[in-house]
């Protein structure tokens, strides 16, 4: 799915610059942490779409994940996975 920049960037702000994944089947432990480049948007890093609401416009329905783990993610989604990997509110 095509996301404009403007709320792209309102993500990308919500996360710190920094990757949001925390599946436990990467490598990191925890959160990822990777640092993120805006201008490497859509290279280094992207938005991925979770599906988990109606509501498109709620910011718990996507993520920011650098490249390592936007590979990773669909086939962990597709293993029924997301369960462990909801972002939390309760993130720093
Ligand atoms: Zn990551
Ligand atoms: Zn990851």
């Amino acid at each position: 799915m095509q996301l404009h920049d403007t709320r792209r960037r309102n993500l990308f702000q919500r996360a710190g610059d920094r990757c949001e994944c925390r599946l436990t089947l990467c490598n990191h432990k925890g959160r990822c942490r990777q640092q993120l480049r805006w201008e490497e948007r859509g290279r280094a890093w992207d938005v991925l779409h979770m599906h988990l609401s109606e509501d498109p416009d709620d910011s718990d329905n996507w993520l920011v994940l650098c490249l390592t783990c936007l590979r990773l993610w669909p086939s962990h989604l597709a293993d029924g996975d997301q369960q462990a990997t909801l972002p939390s509110k309760a993130l720093p």
